[in-house]
């Protein structure tokens, strides 16, 4: 049983490692299939994730399996249950969790960044964290749930009613679910921005209206060039970058519902119009992590709503963990999966 452990400093290494029974409320399970999340980039960078990292620690808080035994109490599955794991663990204690928002908890860990997740052979977590799937779905699309979970959050602040038009900046994974949820949504007509060719084509094939490139002008006039409308009724940041943002305002409707919901550099800087805030009155929310959301990620995906083999567009085995994030970062790739039995 192997780990790829993250030691700190962009530093990974093998190493075995050993399970016990599982105890009360544990469940053991063998990994299958484990996704590469940005989060895993920014933590081989040495910047924050959603929670501190404390290495050495096995990454990877985006994953499915079998589950192969569990401990005495333990409720939300059985012994060859096909599973996901929701990998944030809230306190339930500091004020936030008490006022119903636990995901701004003052304690949060998380499975994959403080606790060993995903990127090993076999993981040990507690059942409160254990999602079923469904025993035909593909490991590598129910490895997807926690991504899913966090952009059901963003499409709940989003607040879509049926007919508007909604635009999400950024095709990668994060934006091609986002516009498949806009469409289960009710929008009429989901448009992407995308700088990359691939990226937009596949968006056309998963049900764009238009993909447009923001390198060919401010993306209020071609909205307007192809619909009956000066921009969207909602619009959801998923690119991470300043241009992105100024993209995002650019496609917005007066009234329009605006999320911020990719990850920005720490020090990232905007400098927004205040009179336009007021005088289009603009709704403009942020989104953190999934609260409450994996239960329905699971059922989305294990009912095939959602399309997620065509973004999967590379697969490393365990041993090459860092050449996976690496790729995770480059033009070509969409989303990068590890295979922890490989
Ligand atoms: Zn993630
Ligand atoms: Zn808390």
């Amino acid at each position: 049983m192997n780990g790829n452990f993250f030691l700190g400093n962009g530093q990974f290494e093998m190493r075995e490692m050993r399970f016990d029974e599982p105890k009360d409320n544990q469940v053991l399970i063998r990994n299958m299939a484990a996704g590469i999340c940005g989060t895993d980039v920014h933590i081989m960078h040495g910047e924050k994730g959603s929670a501190d990292v404390t290495p050495p620690v096995v990454l990877g808080h985006e994953y499915a399996g079998e589950v192969i035994a569990v401990g005495k109490n333990v409720t939300t599955c059985r012994v060859g249950d096909h599973v996901t794991v929701d990998p944030n663990i809230y306190c339930g204690k500091c004020g936030y969790c008490r006022i119903g928002k636990k995901q701004l908890c003052e304690h949060l860990v998380a499975i994959g960044v403080n606790y060993n997740g995903g990127f090993a052979q076999y993981s040990m977590v507690p059942d409160s964290q254990v999602f079923r799937l469904s025993d035909d779905l593909p490991w590598e699309v129910g490895a997807m749930t926690e991504p899913l979970a966090c952009c059901l959050r963003g499409i709940r602040r989003a607040r879509i009613t049926p007919g508007d038009l909604a635009v999400i900046v950024g095709g990668g994974t994060i934006g091609l679910m986002m516009m498949q949820l806009a469409l289960l949504s009710g929008a009429s007509r989901v448009i992407i921005s995308e700088p990359s060719e691939t990226r937009r084509k596949l968006a056309m094939q998963l049900g764009a209206f238009a993909a447009l490139n923001p390198a060919d002008g401010p993306l209020d006039g071609q909205i307007a060039g192809i619909t009956n409308r000066r921009g969207a009724d909602v619009v959801i940041e998923c690119a991470g970058n300043v241009r992105a943002t100024q993209s995002a305002f650019e496609a917005a409707d007066h009234g329009a519902n605006i999320v911020l919901f990719s990850v920005p550099q720490t020090d990232a800087v905007y400098p927004l119009k205040l009179f336009d805030v007021y005088s289009k009155e603009w709704n403009i929310s942020g989104s953190f992590i999934n609260p409450d959301t994996h239960l329905e990620a699971a059922d989305l995906l294990s009912a095939g709503r959602i399309q997620i083999l065509p973004l999967i567009t590379h697969r490393y085995p365990l041993a090459q963990l860092r050449d996976a994030i690496e790729k995770q970062t480059m033009p070509d790739s969409v989303k990068v999966m590890v295979l922890p039995q490989e």
